[in-house]
């Protein structure tokens, strides 16, 4: 990894207007971060007046016993362009299970059966030979559940559930936000089998983290219980086994990375110990959602769980905090640009816990696509990174196809709180202009 990063994404590349550029979106995303509150506190009440309901549903006992993954934190996750997207999971209780691996999906797909029969009321969501796991049925069932709380309890308030995607692990509410033009803020209610027998074998080395976060750190989450997630590979023509898939999960401790993500256990405890590590995540995922909101066709399996993945890679190859300092931000962010731009050149991003599996590959990451990103990222390089001058213009919805994982793609309006962002923006407006004039003047 030394080598990519050393060709491209070099210091001496950043201009001083580039420079600029990073730290003035730099300074956009931290403002939206306060934005998120109030848009917090509307998913908490929903969230615990769901759980309540489940508690108490009559016609779904297996529903009962549920309880947030995450609680406490979950809100933590790093939403870039779309502050008011919130991901939940939910853990079902489950008797013993038993894995297999789907060979040809490299670790991330599994089958999951009881350990032996059952008549507790997990029987009512498995296949014909009463051991495995249905994916569709528990999927199903959370829908309906799902549209029945809200058509008894939340009736009239503005929260709609959007159409069953085949790809996607989750329920999607919607919910319109008057105050702030229409804006959307949707919460993906995803349910989650906890499956404590250890990691399976392709993980089981764990994460590269050791010069990072330690050796301790690594044997910690590797003790940890992994997730699984009702989703089924990409593709056509899936085998019986494949269309009724688990995804394995690992948000959770992909959450712990991100909030103690220091070398030093100190990092941004304080203020004079600040790192840039989020921000730089979040500059990649906000220009991965601009690349996808032009590109919305050629890019469609690029998504920002790619960004996270390269971001991971780079953490735990670069590890000092002190190469993270606020002071260093357009350096550590070009440094991840220019990882990110050589995995798609070289066609590989191994996933950050299942090594065997490229998230670059084909048929998840079509050929023709990778080409197009790679195209796109040596564009983005040469001419400054155009996408971050742009400030996203609709909230409308990209479909999902990995919602568990990470935020729902697509970008949103850049809600300026503050009357001076506004200025900003005019300023990066006319900016945009005149480099337009002059492009035609050139030509
Ligand atoms: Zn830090």
């Amino acid at each position: 990894m030394e080598s990519q990063r050393r060709s491209i994404g070099d210091d001496s590349s950043i201009s001083p207007e580039l420079d600029r550029l990073i730290r003035q979106r730099g300074r956009d995303l931290r403002l939206r971060k306060l934005d998120q509150q109030n848009a917090v506190k509307i998913v908490n009440h929903l969230i615990e007046s769901l759980l309540e309901f489940l508690k108490n549903n009559d016609d779904q006992p297996f529903f009962r016993e549920v309880s947030v993954l995450t609680s406490g934190s979950y809100y933590e996750m790093v939403k870039i362009n779309k502050p008011n997207e919130f991901d939940i999971m939910l853990k079902l209780k489950v008797p013993r299970l038993v894995l297999s691996n789907l060979e040809e999906y490299q670790g991330l797909f599994y089958k999951i059966n009881l350990f032996k029969a059952t008549q507790t009321e997990i029987q009512h969501f498995l296949l014909e030979d009463e051991r495995t796991v249905s994916a569709t049925k528990i999927k199903a069932e959370m829908h309906r559940l799902v549209r029945k709380f809200i058509n008894n309890h939340f009736q009239g308030e503005g929260w709609v559930i959007r159409r069953n995607l085949i790809n996607s692990p989750a329920v999607t509410l919607e919910l319109k936000l008057k105050e702030k033009g229409n804006d959307v803020m949707s919460v993906d209610i995803v349910p989650t089998l906890e499956v404590p027998q250890g990691w399976p074998q392709a993980a089981r080395a764990g994460p590269n983290i050791d010069k990072w976060l330690g050796k301790k750190c690594r044997r910690q989450f590797v003790s940890k219980s992994v997730y699984f997630v009702p989703k089924r590979p990409k593709g056509r023509n899936l085998k019986d086994d494949a269309k009724e898939s688990w995804r394995i999960s690992f948000s959770h401790i992909e959450k712990e990375m991100m909030q103690y993500h220091g070398n030093k256990k100190t990092c941004c405890e304080t203020h004079s110990n600040k790192c840039c590590r989020k921000l730089c995540m979040r500059l990649l995922k906000c220009l991965i959602e601009g690349l996808k909101q032009q590109y919305p066709k050629e890019l469609e399996p690029l998504c920002s769980y790619h960004g996270k993945t390269a971001f991971f890679h780079v953490l735990s190859d670069r590890v000092q905090d002190s190469l993270w300092s606020p002071g260093q931000l357009s350096v550590s962010f070009m440094k991840l640009f220019g990882y990110f731009e050589q995995c798609a050149i070289n066609g590989s991003l191994p996933h950050f816990f299942v090594r065997e599996h490229n998230h670059f590959s084909p048929p998840a990451f079509p050929k023709r696509a990778l080409v197009f990103l790679t195209n796109a990222l040596r564009e983005q390089r040469e001419l400054g990174l155009p996408v971050l001058k742009v400030p996203s213009p609709t909230s409308a919805l990209v479909p999902d196809t990995e919602a568990v994982i990470h935020p729902i793609t697509g970008t949103d309006s850049i809600v300026a709180s503050d009357s001076s962002f506004k200025h900003v923006y005019i300023y990066l407006l006319v900016v945009i202009v005149c480099v337009g004039i002059i492009c035609v003047f050139q030509k």
